[in-house]
């Protein structure tokens, strides 16, 4: 039987009570920003309450995640205008420097729980300025460009365009550039992705994807004499070899076999290489006209209540989202899922590892 409106007025009260009721804020509530980079609709709306209301996650050191920072660094230290040799080993210490400093807040962060290798540490920042190196090979930057901006965060409320209160949109662009010869405009958002998989497999859907649609509705609120005429994304694939450093093998030996490696994956397989460079142009309406964005953005609304009910973040039921088989991982939510009564919750977060994220630093 649906549930009544009666019962609903009582449930969402019995979770705000439950939760209020939780030592030191565990089970404080917070009001999540939109960002471009997790502006979809959650498949499962109690792992968004977990995740993005509640700030309670279990730490996990990620090699893909890590490299992937590193390659950004690297890219956005050298299109910052400083004259570097991108090889070198100077940056390849900044960016172990930096993923350091990554590792030592991970240990702050996560008290009792076993922190990365550093020599991993070093490995994924390694791997991630080979793939900054490798990109800036195959595609260097063209004289003609001007750089405008490099990892500029700015903030769009969205309330007045959506017509009902709303978290406003933040987000932080990769780097936007100024082309005078493009004919479809001289304003572009550049935007870097690495991936384990093809590219061309990573490519899938850029067309209409909904990330530099938010961008472009940041950027051209702040900067209305410099729209955006569309995205470029620079797709990079993580090389599939590995440093050699039970025999010695050297940075700069490793360095010179990645970019050997990406150069045969090009000559293999030229119709699906190891790095691309697609140019999108911005078809879709302007955000004030976008009412596929509306009608996505009310939705993440809705999930921001002050006071959350239980009915509506339902658990998905779903198998195939509970457990990601490709990663042989279930959700770190299951033991809350599973225990029905959110009463078991304080003590499930208590003794299975959990922490909770600062909403000040937050995303
Ligand atoms: S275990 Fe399943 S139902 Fe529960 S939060 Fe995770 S995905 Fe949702």
């Amino acid at each position: 039987m649906p549930m009544s409106d009666h019962a609903k007025a009582h449930a969402a009260p019995f979770l705000s009570r439950l939760l209020r009721g939780m030592k030191d804020g565990i089970g404080k509530v917070f009001t999540p920003n939109v960002h471009p980079s997790g502006a979809h609709e959650p498949t499962c709306k109690r792992a968004f309450l977990f995740a993005k209301r509640l700030g309670w996650y279990k730490p996990r050191w990620s090699e893909a995640l890590y490299a992937g920072t590193a390659m950004h660094e690297v890219l956005s230290r050298t299109y910052q205008g400083t004259e570097i040799d991108i090889a070198s080993e100077q940056i390849r210490s900044e960016a172990n420097l930096s993923i350091a400093k990554s590792q030592a807040s991970y240990e702050a962060d996560n008290p009792g729980e076993k922190a990365p290798d550093y020599d991993e540490v070093k490995k994924a920042a390694s791997l991630g300025t080979v793939m900054a190196s490798a990109y800036d090979h195959a595609f260097p930057m063209p004289t003609s460009w001007d750089v405008i901006a490099v990892e500029q965060t700015i903030q769009r409320e969205l309330s007045p365009v959506l017509g009902v209160s709303a978290p406003p949109l933040v987000g932080t662009m990769d780097l936007v550039i100024h082309d005078p010869t493009n004919p479809v405009g001289p304003y572009w958002l550049l935007d870097y992705k690495s991936c384990s998989e093809k590219p061309s497999y990573r490519a899938t859907g850029l067309t209409y994807a909904i990330q530099p649609r938010l961008y472009r509705a940041l950027w051209n609120a702040a900067h209305p004499d410099k729209k955006l005429a569309g995205v470029i994304h620079g797709i990079v694939q993580k090389p599939t070899i590995r440093r050699k450093t039970k025999s010695g093998e050297t940075w700069p030996q490793y360095y010179d076999r990645c970019l050997q490696w990406y150069e045969d994956q090009m000559l293999t397989n030229p119709d699906d290489p190891p790095i691309i460079r697609s140019r999108i142009a911005f078809l879709t309406p302007p955000l004030e006209k976008d009412l596929e964005l509306h009608e996505l953005l009310r939705k993440l609304a809705a999930l921001s209540v002050p006071n959350p009910d239980l009915s509506t973040f339902y658990r998905c039921g779903n198998h195939h989202v509970c457990v990601d088989a490709r990663f042989r991982r279930v959700c770190p939510y299951f033991p809350f899922c599973s225990a029905e009564d959110p009463r078991r919750w304080e003590n499930i977060f208590e003794t299975r590892g959990f922490l909770k994220r600062d909403p000040e630093i937050r995303d």
